[in-house]
């Protein structure tokens, strides 16, 4: 299936490492015109250097207004990837105020929020667009130790649905991945400890975690008029894991 966005502007939150930057690269490589947003400038530098023709911003999105500031000129886009995510883990009853905010604040805060600044462009235009907001199998199943991630999750998928629903009357589609584990620095954080790794590869049916090309293509499938009609779908990347 050939899948071009020639002509097409995208932005891709998170867009240093892991996912984010294998989606800026992969969208970059299919014409579009791709802004990368993440808060560490070293990664952007690096970015760059490796696709000159991504244009980088450097911001913390758990800050509301420094994202207001940074992202005042990014002009039209068409394709939004809402992608950043952090993660921490600590066992329910330890968990802590600044913990929770600091997590939600860029899992979810952010994902509301840049998406209000891409969608009122679309709407203005009156172009359309398509936004993907990437969540994770931990929305919809319990993870030892990941009770703020979880739930930060659970959010995204539920906020895909409502944005879907308020943004399909001017044409801009709205839709989640929720991929298993992929062995990005996010996936060494949680899962590089063999036993546990084990243990969840043996609940996927395919029987391994997810490549990051095998997020990456689903959400250039999600960004792309292939996928016209789909709206409000939280969608598994994750080897059938959901599915047991
Ligand atoms: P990585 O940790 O490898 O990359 C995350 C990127 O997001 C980094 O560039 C990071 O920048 C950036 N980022 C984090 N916080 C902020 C912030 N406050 N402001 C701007 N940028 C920020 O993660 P992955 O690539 O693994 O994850 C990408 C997405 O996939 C996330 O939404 C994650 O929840 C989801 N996911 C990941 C899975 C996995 O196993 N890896 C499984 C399921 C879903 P910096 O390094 O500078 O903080």
């Amino acid at each position: 299936m050939e899948i071009s966005f020639t002509g097409k502007s995208a932005l891709v939150t998170g867009a240093g490492k892991g996912i984010g930057r294998a989606t800026a690269l992969a969208l970059a490589r299919c014409g579009a015109n791709v802004t990368a947003v993440t808060r560490t400038q070293t990664d952007l530098d690096s970015l760059v250097q490796e696709c000159p023709s991504i244009s980088p911003v450097c911001v913390d999105l758990a800050d509301w207004d420094a994202t207001d500031a940074a992202l005042q000129n990014i002009g039209t886009i068409d394709l939004l990837v809402n992608n950043a995510a952090r993660t921490s883990l600590q066992p329910f009853l330890e968990v802590t105020q600044d913990q929770f905010d600091q997590t939600f604040s860029v899992n979810v805060k952010s994902v509301l929020h840049v998406s209000q600044i891409v969608a009122r462009g679309m709407k203005a235009r009156g172009s359309g667009g398509s936004i993907v907001n990437v969540s994770s199998q931990a929305s919809q199943c319990a993870l030892r130790d990941h009770a703020v991630y979880c739930a930060s999750k659970g959010a995204v998928d539920t906020l895909t649905k409502v944005m879907a629903l308020e943004l399909g009357p001017f044409q801009i589609r709205v839709n989640a991945v929720n991929p298993t584990v992929v062995m990005t620095e996010m996936g060494h954080l949680a899962w590089s400890d063999p036993e546990k790794s084990k243990k969840m590869t043996s609940r996927i049916p395919l029987g391994r975690f997810a490549e990051v090309e095998d997020v990456v293509n689903t959400i250039l499938f999600l960004l792309s008029d292939k996928s016209n009609m789909i709206n409000g779908i939280t969608l598994p990347v994750d080897g059938g894991f959901l599915a047991c």
